[in-house]
């Protein structure tokens, strides 16, 4: 087994309940990109895999729509941005939310999902 950061793929929760072995708990998740298949315990950001692969059909580059925050972080409507990794000290709220880096204010901003389109 081969553990990875649920980030790599598209991961999508394939239980409705929780599954539970023994005293462990955990869900059964699945790439809606590439199919592969892992387990998560309890909350953690690791998923179980038994191999993992390049997942070649993750979206990872995005316009961004919104007016407010072309105007207030510097972007370029018309430019495509590479999705960064949360920040850290966000990971518990947001890690789930797509990031893209700021030039203008020299930090990872966070997109709501109607601020931005998949490119
Ligand atoms: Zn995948």
């Amino acid at each position: 087994m081969e553990q990875i950061n649920i980030t790599e793929h598209d991961f999508v929760k394939q239980n409705l309940t929780t599954i539970k072995r023994g005293k462990r708990l955990y869900d059964k998740y699945k790439c809606t990109s590439c199919g592969l298949e892992g387990i998560r315990y309890d909350l953690s950001n690791c998923i179980h895999v038994k191999r993992n692969k390049k997942c070649l059909a993750k979206k990872t580059k995005i316009k961004i729509t919104s007016k407010y925050v072309l105007v207030n972080f510097g972007f370029d409507g018309d430019k495509k941005y590479d999705i960064v990794p949360c920040p850290k000290e966000y990971e518990d709220k947001y890690k789930k939310s797509v990031w893209v880096y700021s030039n203008e204010r020299r930090e990872p901003v966070r997109l709501l999902p109607d601020e931005f389109v998949y490119v």
